[in-house]
């Protein structure tokens, strides 16, 4: 990325690719569902203007419209960061494990509880590992995202005081499969401590792939620098290289982002990012292999920066990311029509 940070970020996978993608909301024109969108993006800015009052941020604007191309910002690298200290229970149980199991098996079809969600699969993808660290030959071999090759996973950044991305993650990923289970979801995650490192990003798309999940999110955290600060949802660019072919993704993709968007504000109070995306709190990129190889309707979110003091308050709160996982997993339940 185009700051100094630690850690560029981003990364990671899931996507969408052979045929078209399924219909949602039983066959309404998919321009139905971002019209309503819009309204709701909209009214989260709203409410977090009120609720936070004048800050010190760019103030946030409205999410583009249907059909208008978001902001790309320049190619942003996904250089790993320097260790941050392994000092974590999760650190030390990961590094204790063995070799990498095998993700975990894709369900068949959700068995599914009770609830709105009932019948469909959420793929979420906890960026990093906390064992990374550890096992830096592994994370550091190439592997191929269809427009080029990519470390196969990176640590992940840290805040100062050490609190890495990779618990950050684990940890509001497991709060997502709380909440979506709890409506009748069956949630998948493509690594839940349960391995020493890993999955690369090419696994991590994979994963979703393979469950043909209806909608998969990534989650990290930036690791840019103090006053850089606010969230942004990473959508897919169109990529056709190689094994990547996000045609089929990409605009569904984008519903579930601007969804995410906009209920995650609502729900977290956080504002969109004010060193990426414009304001916008959205970014799109062509660069992450997580991305670029999924079939299936994928995002990433950068929930917010841990090398600024005033995200870091809110990353290393748990409350707040109980708030972050509702917020997310707000916007999912909306794009399933749940
Ligand atoms: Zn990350």
């Amino acid at each position: 990325m185009s700051y100094a940070g630690p850690e560029p970020d981003g990364f990671d996978e899931d996507y969408y690719r052979d045929g078209a993608p399924r219909r949602r909301f039983g066959g309404r024109p998919v321009l139905v569902t971002f019209a309503a969108l819009v309204p709701t993006a909209l009214a989260a800015w709203l409410v977090w203007q009120v609720v936070s009052g004048p800050g010190d941020s760019e103030p946030p604007k409205v999410l583009p419209a249907p059909g208008q191309s978001s902001t790309v910002s320049p190619s942003q690298d996904e250089k790993a960061s320097s260790p941050a200290p392994s000092t974590s229970k999760e650190s030390k149980s990961a590094a204790s494990s063995s070799a990498p199991s095998k993700a975990s098996k894709a369900p068949a079809k959700p068995a599914g509880g009770s609830g709105p969600l009932k019948g469909k699969l959420v793929v979420i993808d906890p960026g990093h590992n906390p064992g990374n660290f550890r096992h830096t030959t592994e994370i550091n071999r190439s592997v191929n995202v269809g427009n080029g090759s990519k470390e196969c996973d990176t640590t992940g950044t840290s805040t100062n005081a050490g609190y890495t991305e990779a618990r950050f993650t684990l940890d509001v990923a497991k709060r997502m499969r709380a909440y979506l289970e709890q409506r009748g979801a069956t949630v998948q995650l493509t690594q839940d401590g349960h391995r020493a490192w890993g999955p690369c990003v090419d696994e991590r798309a994979e994963i979703g792939n393979k469950a043909k999940a209806d909608a998969v999110v990534s989650v990290h955290a930036d690791g840019s620098g103090e006053g850089n600060r606010g969230f942004h949802v990473i959508l897919p660019a169109s990529v056709r290289a190689g094994a990547a072919d996000t045609t089929p993704i990409v605009k569904p993709s984008r519903d579930l982002g601007e969804r995410i968007a906009g209920l995650y504000v609502k729900a977290t109070g956080q504002a969109p990012s004010n060193y990426v995306g414009g304001g916008t709190g959205l970014d799109t990129r062509s660069d992450l292999g997580g991305l670029n190889l999924s079939k299936v309707p994928k995002v990433f979110i950068e929930c917010g920066n841990m090398r600024d003091s005033q995200d870091v308050e809110r990353l290393t709160s748990d409350a707040w990311r109980q708030k972050a996982a509702q917020g997310i997993s707000e916007g999912i339940m909306s794009f399933l029509g749940g």
